[in-house]
């Protein structure tokens, strides 16, 4: 039988070009799929970031031309590879991705990003056809890729290159949508006809996450629980209604680990490797992860707590904020590492000066400080408001590192409740979004580390939870076949 072909595309792939957990989905989902016999291929644009990275790229097209607002673009397009046989493709137009950040930077958003994102959707379809890679399906992630299944959707009608082929939508934060002027239609040479509220029309603008929701044929979210939330008012951010007319089509698959590079077992990132049978390493870890934010050896007799993330207000900062006294007044130390908003750089510097012994902060970005704080740490907070899939949790599991999460999205579909009684659970976690409950899941995980039996019970629990890409790319198999149904007219 022939492979499926999948063409993938995503803004960001890792290890190439990455802001979040995009790019930890797109650089390990493809792998796993290609184990399972699909001829993936993937596509994104070459940023800077890219280009900094030193990977071997070779030019594979030259002069793609690429209709862009009635003008013609040419595009360069080069190649390197994910894995053995799993060639990735980056779409080269320096004028638009030779930037420093990916979307934005820290002031706000590239004001022509409309510019950049269709001219990237409209060059993977002509790459496709010039290579030719017919796909079977293309896979979409995020606003970014959001045009691709309008694109489809309207070629499909009258070229016959496009005509089988499907899209999987998937999306993996509803909160950034891609809005922009209608203009943006003649840009991408869509028809007006697109342009109303059964199509990506969105309140008098072009909504291009909704476009990926309203033209493919099967979407899903990186959780279960997250693809009912959003079904609603509250996580849905507008778009909840046609989510929930899309309902039959939609669909969560929780995000694998890439346990390649997320093992203590091999992690050549940190201080001294461990796994469920031998701990001592762990030890190690922690007392390299104080001397690595200047604190004191002797913390190593309390807990360690870690956090690492975008600093967003989708991940429940000011549940933290509000619980710091209480949190300080306890014998641990707490080590953040983030970037992102102002006001949450300016909070943690606060908090960190007024408690030097206590906090250890590092506003950065770095991947080798995130794998040692996996490893050092004794729990690891994650209250956030929502959360689509998360995968620090995931991580956390991996390195005994105990999660202490609110109940939402993929934080509750992974993260299972310590119960004392049975001994069952990986972590802890909470319902409302209050302070008050945080606090309450806080101390209990605190009083179950100062009992070594439990604390051992719970870590190893936590560190035989299996999240690895496998199960999840059966069932992304599965979607793909169901979205190819959906199209034949299943
Ligand atoms: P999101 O995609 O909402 O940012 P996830 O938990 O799904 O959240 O994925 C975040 C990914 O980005 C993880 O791999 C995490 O380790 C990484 N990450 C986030 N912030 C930082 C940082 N400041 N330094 C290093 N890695 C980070």
């Amino acid at each position: 039988m022939e492979p499926l072909k999948v063409l993938f595309a995503s803004s960001e792939v890792v290890p190439f070009a990455k802001t979040g957990g995009l790019a930890d989905v797109a650089g390990s989902l493809p792998k796993a799929l290609k184990k399972l016999g699909c001829d993936v291929r993937v596509v994104l644009p070459l940023y800077r970031m890219v280009r900094l990275g030193n990977f071997p790229l070779h030019k594979r097209l030259a002069g793609l031309p690429v209709r862009l607002g009635g003008r013609t673009l040419e595009v360069d397009v080069y190649e390197s590879e994910l894995a053995d046989g799993l060639p990735v493709y980056f779409v080269e137009r320096d004028e638009l991705f030779d930037r420093t950040y990916l979307y934005g930077t820290p002031r706000g958003d590239y004001f022509d990003n409309d510019r950049r994102f269709v001219l990237f959707c409209r060059a993977a379809l002509g790459l496709a056809e010039e290579l030719p890679f017919r796909p079977d399906l293309f896979h979409g992630h995020d606003w970014q890729t959001g045009l691709i299944p309008a694109l489809l959707h309207f070629r499909r009608l009258r070229d016959p290159f496009w005509a089988d082929t499907a899209s999987l939508f998937t999306i993996h934060n509803m909160a950034y949508q891609g809005l922009f002027e209608p203009d943006i239609l003649p840009l991408a040479d869509l028809p007006w006809e697109a342009y109303t509220p059964a199509g990506l029309e969105y309140y008098g603008a072009v909504n291009l996450l909704k476009s990926g929701i309203v033209y493919s044929q099967i979407i899903n979210t990186v959780s279960r629980k997250y693809s009912r939330e959003i079904q609603t008012e509250e996580y849905g951010y507008g778009l909840e209604g046609i989510l929930t007319f899309r309902r039959n089509d939609l669909f969560g698959i929780v995000n694998g680990v890439d346990y390649e590079a997320w093992d203590p077992q091999t992690d050549p990132l940190i201080a001294a490797s461990y796994g469920p049978d031998r701990l001592q390493g762990k030890e190690a870890c922690k007392a390299d992860l104080l001397r690595e934010f200047n604190l004191s050896p002797e913390q190593a007799a309390h807990p360690v707590l870690g956090v690492i993330s975008r600093l967003a207000d989708q991940k429940g900062f000011d549940l933290l904020a509000a619980v710091m006294d209480r949190l300080l007044q306890q014998d641990l130390s707490l080590v953040v590492l983030g970037t992102g908003e102002e006001k949450y750089h300016s909070l943690f510097t606060e908090l960190a000066a007024r408690h030097p012994r206590k906090i250890g902060l590092r506003l950065a970005y770095d991947n080798t400080l995130a794998h040692k704080i996996e490893a050092g740490s004794d729990m690891f907070l994650m209250p956030s408001r929502y959360e689509p899939c998360g995968l620090n949790q995931i991580y956390s599991l991996k390195y005994g590192t105990i999660p202490i999460v609110r109940a939402t999205g993929g934080l509750d579909d992974t993260i299972t409740a310590f119960d004392r009684e049975t001994r069952g659970g990986t972590g802890f976690k909470f319902q409302a979004y209050r302070a008050d409950d945080f606090w309450q899941s806080l101390a209990e995980a605190l009083a179950v580390y100062r009992n070594p039996d439990l604390w051992k019970t719970l870590r190893r629990n936590a560190m035989a939870a299996d999240y690895s890409w496998e199960n999840s790319a059966r069932e992304y198999v599965k979607l793909y076949g169901l979205a190819r149904e959906r199209l034949a007219g299943g």
